[in-house]
């Protein structure tokens, strides 16, 4: 590619909010075939709220104590979900306590003592690794809180079920139409996520997405990307977290959205300044007509 014709590429792509950080960047862009995007805060708005708390029937305890230990619990978490817990709970008028110990599961939820009691938030196969046994009527109010996109979590208390708390993101407004404008371009969109294969479902629904990775572990994201690349994918990484990181340094091309964490920005290639997922279609379409150009 002559210097020229890559400036002139990244003079239009400053006006459209896509920052290449390389030339070398908007030569591989066009190359790509298999788009894959984060879901928290990259198809969706990443600012969850808590909409279901259900605390169990055979939960002794005053119902107040529970709900004090729950934001307490995940005070301590810098996770989005938490701090949509967290938040939804002082709105119900709970005010959180400092917790004893607090501990990240990092893809499963978070552990802490408060109060004297041992406190899990998290998924079910948190639960499970901790032996606590969920009633079969509260998982089956999970899977339907998850059918709705919404990502519910269970709540132990010294070993004990206790409680479902559920929390909504909501799709941005741009992603259905970008979606649809990658797939018009003859790329493969995938959606991939620590969140558990139903809320998951869901959301890709909505924004017409057809292939979804789901549960996967934050260190397990740049794997997913590595198996695509072995199956001869070229692949575009789009995410925003601190858990994208490696995965967009795995990818041919990382995309970080504008509004995301500070080691996304800094691994990614590209940079979507918009925060919406138009800026992709944009950058290989930009790509595609330099590389033309030049040629
Ligand atoms: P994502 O890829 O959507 O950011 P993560 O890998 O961070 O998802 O988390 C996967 C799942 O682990 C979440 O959907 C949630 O069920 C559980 N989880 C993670 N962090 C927390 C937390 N702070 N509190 C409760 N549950 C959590
Ligand atoms: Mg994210």
């Amino acid at each position: 590619a002559t210097p020229t014709s890559i400036m002139a590429g990244s003079g239009r792509s400053a006006e459209l909010g896509v920052l290449f950080k390389g030339g070398e960047y908007l030569e591989t862009t066009q190359s790509v075939d298999t788009i894959v995007l984060d879901k928290t805060g990259t198809v969706t708005n990443g600012a969850p709220s808590l909409t279901d708390l259900k605390v169990s029937a055979d939960w002794s305890g005053e119902e107040s104590s529970l709900l004090r230990w729950i934001a307490s619990a995940e005070r301590g978490s810098e996770h989005p979900l938490a701090e949509a817990i967290v938040q939804g709970l002082r709105e119900r008028g709970v005010a959180p306590s400092e917790p004893d110990s607090f501990e990240a599961v990092p893809g499963f939820g978070v552990r802490a003592t408060v109060e004297g009691r041992e406190l899990l938030v998290g998924t079910r196969r948190l639960m499970d690794s901790r032996d606590v046994s969920v009633p079969e009527e509260a998982l089956r109010e999970m899977g339907r809180l998850e059918e709705q996109g919404k990502t519910a979590m269970l709540v132990a208390a010294d070993g004990r079920y206790a409680a479902l708390v559920a929390v909504a993101d909501t799709i941005k407004e741009s992603s259905r139409q970008a979606v649809e404008r990658l797939q018009r371009l003859g790329l493969q969109v995938i959606m991939m996520t620590g969140d558990n294969e139903r809320t998951a479902r869901a959301i890709a629904r909505a924004a017409g997405i057809q292939h979804v990775l789901a549960e996967v572990l934050p260190e397990g994201k740049a794997a997913e990307v590595k198996k695509l690349q072995e199956a001869g994918r070229k692949v575009a990484m789009v995410g925003d977290g601190i858990n994208d990181a490696p995965a967009l340094a795995t990818a041919d091309i990382g995309m970080a959205v504008g509004t995301g964490a500070d080691v996304a920005l800094e691994t990614a290639d590209v940079t979507l300044m918009r925060g919406d997922l138009n800026g992709i279609a944009d950058a290989i379409g930009l790509s595609r007509k330099t590389m033309r150009n030049i040629r």
